[in-house]
């Protein structure tokens, strides 16, 4: 690993300052389950960390009568453990639980989570200069590409793999972005993600010199339902092959409202509006769901070695919808 200054800031207002005056020579960590995979294999090499555990005030959660807020680093067993979390947004407490292990959800951050970087065997090998490390090529498009793209790709293949993204996006969370002299934007988590068509080299909004500080998530007033479905390779941790996210109202089996995004398919989480509207105001059964998800099967676009992830993703979605009627 290449050798690093280590800050630790110790407010919010410090550790963006210092950003604004480092920009790209400088990395923020949160737990460092990710980001020190990433400095030890050399596939970033800041001149300074930010080490953002110092900044007090920056984990938990809270709740008022319109909305629950996670402050950014707060664990991800924290999150799963939480009884706000688990009465209402069942989908969120599965998500976070399908997580990794044990011991990297008490590490990990609800924030490092949302901001993790993709698992791309041809981005994680150190020796591999592809589009996202300043090269001209997606490797997987031609290469190995099992665990790849069949949605939105374009010119590079990866799946954005965070397990809580699609999970928060279904339930309309929005994401607190905070910058130098107390400046905040807040933005919908679903528009913080950005496709490697509007810029290659980052997989969000953010600016060098912003971090993001707190999530919130709307409480229901009509009494909505959530769960989250995750396909995995293996019985022990492991990331998502194929993951949907549903959330939504429901009476006499038919959605008045519902949110469907999937993980694992494609390099942002991926939202299925067309889904959703064939769903939506219907009695739910096997057709209907079927109807759906072919539409939105109707989308993808396969690589040489993933056609597999299509029937997975309709194995999936007649899980989870199903499971909520
Ligand atoms: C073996 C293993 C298995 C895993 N399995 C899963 C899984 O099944 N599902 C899953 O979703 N993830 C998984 N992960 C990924 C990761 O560990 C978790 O997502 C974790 O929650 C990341 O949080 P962290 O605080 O450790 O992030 P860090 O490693 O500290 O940071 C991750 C990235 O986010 C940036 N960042 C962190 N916090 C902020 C912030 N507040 N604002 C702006 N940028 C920020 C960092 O600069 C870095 O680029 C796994 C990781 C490992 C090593």
């Amino acid at each position: 690993m290449k050798e690093f200054k280590l800050a630790q800031p110790m407010t919010l207002d410090q550790a963006t300052s210092l950003l604004s005056k480092e920009k790209a020579g400088c990395a923020i960590m949160a737990g460092g389950t990710d980001i020190l995979d990433l400095l030890k294999s050399k596939i970033i090499a800041p001149e300074l960390v930010l080490d953002l555990k110092t900044v007090p005030g920056l984990a938990g959660l809270k709740e008022d009568k319109r909305h629950v807020t996670i402050r950014a680093m707060t664990t991800v067993s924290d999150l799963a453990e939480s009884p706000v979390i688990g009465e209402n947004f069942p989908g969120l407490k599965q998500a976070a639980l399908s997580l990794a292990s044990p011991q990297l959800r008490n590490v990990g951050t609800v924030g490092g989570n949302l901001c993790q970087r993709p698992r791309c065997w041809y981005y994680r090998d150190t020796d591999t200069i592809c589009w996202k490390k300043g090269g001209s090529h997606c490797y997987a498009a031609r290469g190995k590409n099992k665990y790849h793209a069949i949605f939105g790709s374009g010119i590079c293949h990866i799946v954005y793999p965070s397990d809580l993204a699609p999970a928060l996006i279904s339930l309309d969370a929005e994401v607190t972005i905070s910058g130098p002299a107390g400046k905040k934007d807040i933005v919908k988590l679903e528009d913080f993600y950005s496709s490697p068509q509007t810029d290659v080299r980052r997989e969000n909004i953010l600016e060098p010199h912003q971090v993001v500080s707190e999530i919130w998530i709307p409480l229901s007033k009509n009494n909505a339902n959530s769960t989250y479905c995750k396909f995995k390779e293996r019985g022990t941790w492991d990331f998502a092959v194929v993951s949907a996210a549903v959330s939504g109202v429901v009476s006499n089996r038919a959605f008045s409202d519902i949110r469907i995004v999937c993980g694992g398919v494609a390099p942002i989480p991926w939202r299925l509006k067309k889904t959703e509207d064939l769903i939506r105001g219907k009695k739910v059964d096997a057709a209907v769901i079927r109807q759906g998800t072919r539409a939105a099967l109707a989308d993808a676009k396969p690589l040489e070695e993933n056609a597999y992830k299509m029937d997975l993703l309709e194995a999936v979605l007649d899980a989870a919808i199903s499971s909520l009627v």
